[in-house]
């Protein structure tokens, strides 16, 4: 690695020095595929140890075609310029012929066009609470676990009676991820709500309240550990956290346990640094504090 001296023997001018692939190339190549999109400084937090070493390497493998640099004007929710990363057929084939780690988290093949430049926002404030879970989980001692589920594996379909008039109908729910952590034996799953407010408050709230009048057919259809579930829900600011929780209040009791299924937060109280996710404090419907962690102790 690093520099090499230009060889004094005479060969092909043009011709780069091979790249030799790391484990860590090979955990690069995993991670853009399972997450989809991912930016430098979440490559950072998952993987490297420093912001300038990150660049260097991404930089090295996507020249070498196994990584694809995606340039966007704007960086979401940073309000500045960050190059993105996609995976490339050859970085995915690689990885998968090298057989030293047992696949996680469902990653599975090369989908060509699994992603959507449409949700990009959606998938990067996705994937920073993503990120922000795993880095600190791995920093928990003791036996935190957290497994990631995502797209279709976790669409569920129940029927029901719903609308107005009332009618029996068939309705599918795909959360944006489903968390499964797992501490010291017991474990809670949480089904992950990014709101970006680019629907009505009315919409976000019938899916909300879904969740609650499905909560036992849901909560088998997707396996949820000791089949116990939260649902979790960022949103993009305080305000439209607050219209939510304020509308839900009418159609939610706040006795009977039901006002423990829904927590809240929004991006702004949302915790920056990743350890601080675990400890990071959400509020249900009626007002009570909630904890991740504390759920699980
Ligand atoms: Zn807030």
């Amino acid at each position: 690695m690093g520099n090499t001296h230009t060889p004094s023997h005479p060969g092909p001018p043009q011709t780069k020095p091979r790249l030799r692939v790391t484990d860590r190339d090979l955990e690069v190549f995993r991670f853009v595929e399972d997450y989809q999109v991912l930016s430098t400084s979440q490559f950072r937090k998952l993987l490297f140890p420093s912001l300038s070493r990150t660049r260097k390497r991404l930089s090295a493998l996507s020249d070498a075609g196994l990584i694809r640099r995606f340039k966007r004007a704007v960086m979401f929710g940073t309000g500045s310029a960050e190059d993105l990363w996609l995976p490339t057929k050859k970085g995915i084939q690689l990885a998968n012929s090298y057989h030293t780690r047992a696949k996680s988290n469902g990653v599975g093949s090369y989908r060509r066009g699994s992603y959507s430049e449409l949700f990009l926002d959606h998938t990067l404030a996705r994937n920073q609470f993503r990120v922000d879970l795993e880095v600190a989980v791995r920093q928990t001692s003791g036996a935190t676990s957290m497994k990631w589920r995502q797209g279709s594996e976790i669409s569920v379909s129940v029927y029901g009676v719903i609308g107005n008039p009332p009618r029996l109908d068939r309705v599918t729910l795909v959360p944006d991820g489903l968390m499964d952590l797992q501490s010291s034996g017991s474990g809670t799953s949480f089904a992950v709500e990014i709101d970006r407010g680019t629907c009505t408050l009315g919409r976000l709230c019938k899916k909300l309240e879904f969740y609650r009048r499905f909560y036992e057919q849901i909560t088998e259809k997707l396996q949820c550990n000791h089949n116990s579930l939260r649902i979790l829900v960022v949103t993009t600011n305080c305000k439209r956290c607050q219209s939510v929780r304020r509308k839900l209040q009418s159609s939610i009791p706040a006795s009977g346990g039901v006002d423990d299924l829904i927590w809240f937060t929004c991006l702004d109280c949302m915790s920056r640094d990743a350890g601080g996710v675990l400890s990071q404090e959400w509020i249900t419907v009626h007002g009570k504090r909630k904890q991740l962690v504390g759920d699980l102790k």
